[in-house]
């Protein structure tokens, strides 16, 4: 071999060395931060957090109409045949009809997040319950743990799925595309950390309920009007 051909031959050796130390890197980083996230989450309940997203849903205002599953399946290409927001309907004794819209609870104690074997999803630190795609190896752990079937594995993505509370909106200052879109404000999202908030002020002045509290997921959307239907 001459030494032009044992030039690129380094220069080739160098350049793939180059990658998988990078590639090393950023994996290490990731995995960092998601074990940083993991840790907080294990120490929620709020108190260790800047903001706190919460959802108020008020049942007595939806009437089914689906603006808020079709504004969520646009906002985040959401594969047809599932969901990251779904309305059930309940028929009470007397024959009225209940709607009663749902998704991730963006729970406080996540059961979802303890069973990820590698920290693919996490809390943020507003208390948003998250995927990370780069780790997630979609094992389907998180989507049999969670009690409120909230997740789905995304067949396109190759990952397990859920509800963001339209994380890449709610930074830069615009609402969930859920609740943008409802067209009666049965859907009303803001942080308990502003005291002065829409939700803040529901919460302290309005009975509300959570659904499953006895999982002690401490799910952070709750709901006015629920009937007991709704919450088994
Ligand atoms: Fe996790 Fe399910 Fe709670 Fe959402 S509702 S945070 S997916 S356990
Ligand atoms: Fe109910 Fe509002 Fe969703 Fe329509 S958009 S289904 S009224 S929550």
């Amino acid at each position: 071999m001459d030494e032009k051909s044992n030039n690129n031959r380094d220069r080739g050796i160098d350049a793939r060395r180059r990658r998988l130390i990078k590639t090393a890197a950023v994996a290490a980083a990731s995995l960092m931060m998601a074990g940083s996230d993991v840790a907080l989450a294990g120490t929620t309940s709020g108190k260790r957090r800047g903001r706190r997203f919460v959802m108020v849903v008020d049942v007595d205002k939806c009437y089914g109409c689906y603006a808020c599953v079709v504004a969520c399946a646009h906002e985040n290409n959401v594969p047809i045949g599932v969901f990251r927001t779904w309305i059930e309907r309940y028929v009470k004794p007397d024959g009225t009809v209940v709607f009663v819209p749902k998704q991730c609870n963006h729970c406080d104690n996540p059961s979802c997040v303890e069973v990820c074997p590698v920290g693919a999803t996490y809390v943020n630190e507003d208390g948003i319950v998250l995927v990370n795609d780069e780790i997630c190896i979609g094992c389907g752990a998180c989507i049999q743990n969670c009690p409120y079937g909230a997740r789905f594995f995304n067949p396109i993505k190759g990952v397990a799925d859920k509800c963001t509370f339209c994380s890449h909106r709610i930074y830069q200052d615009l609402l969930p595309a859920c609740v943008e879109a409802c067209p009666t404000g049965a859907r009303i999202f803001g942080s308990l950390e502003d005291e002065e908030s829409e939700v803040s002020k529901l919460l302290r002045s309005t009975k509300t309920e959570q659904l499953k509290k006895w999982t002690g997921n401490e799910p952070q959307i709750f709901y006015k009007g629920l009937p007991g239907e709704a919450n088994t």
